[in-house]
């Protein structure tokens, strides 16, 4: 038996199935990641098929049966569309790269309340606010790897505990994490970070708002905490939205 549920959701992909189907990915607040498919929603009459495009916060009507991958949709309404994001390529980049980190770093049905109201607000930024797009992505994508287990120890040295230097360089090892200057040069050691660079990663990493970084920083950033998750997470091979930067 399938039972009928409603929740909020937000749209992450919406992909084509056959001539008159879609396969929609949704992350909601109560049931987590998962996928529903929409039948018949590909001819000129369907309005569901425009509700259901990807940074679209919605309200979905589904059966569920908890046996079956794909769960069926009755109906969607907009809470809100994000046409903000689709309209400046920076934007939509950027947003499509965190899309891109639900679908392919979160588990399927498991429930997490923090990073459903996390995709809201940083949709809604990404939509409205004046922030640099690429700022607001590294900020997201530092906090949303602490939420699924993969974040940092910035305080200290991760061999002797020492508190890690705010004037001197700082090592990154993908085994250790952040190392000191004394206990990163005796060990083997992937990443140097300029005393600049490290305080930016702080910066980033708290809740501070407004900060100067260059975008060469940023860059180095981004390939840095993908290259972080690549090491951690098996077949995670970077994301596609971000190309560019390498
Ligand atoms: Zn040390």
């Amino acid at each position: 038996m399938s039972e009928i549920l409603k929740t909020e959701a937000v749209v992450l992909r919406k992909v084509s199935q056959g001539d008159s189907s879609s396969i929609v990915s949704i992350f909601t607040p109560d049931y987590g990641k998962f996928s529903i498919i929409a039948k018949g929603v590909k001819s000129l009459k369907s309005k569901l098929n425009s509700r259901l495009e990807p940074f679209n916060h919605i309200e979905v009507v589904f059966y569920r049966r908890s046996s079956r991958d794909v769960q069926m949709i009755k109906s969607a309404d907009i809470i809100e569309v994000h046409g903000g994001i689709v309209e400046d390529i920076d934007r939509y980049m950027f947003a499509s790269a965190v899309l891109e980190l639900f679908l392919k770093l979160l588990p399927d049905n498991e429930r997490h309340e923090i990073l459903f109201k996390g995709i809201l607000r940083i949709l809604k930024l990404f939509n409205k606010s004046e922030e640099n797009p690429k700022v607001l992505f590294v900020k997201f994508f530092l906090f949303f790897i602490n939420e699924i287990g993969y974040g940092f120890q910035l305080d200290k040295c991760q061999i002797s505990g020492h508190k890690l230097s705010e004037s001197g360089k700082v090592y990154y090892s993908y085994n250790e994490g952040f190392l000191c200057d004394e206990c990163g040069r005796d060990h083997l050691t992937n990443f140097n970070f300029s005393a600049e660079l490290f305080n930016l990663l702080i910066c980033l990493s708290s809740k501070n708002k407004s900060m100067v970084c260059s975008s060469e920083d940023l860059n180095f950033l981004i390939i840095f905490l993908q290259k972080h998750v690549m090491f951690h997470v098996d077949n995670f091979g970077g994301l596609n939205s971000l190309k560019v930067f390498e």
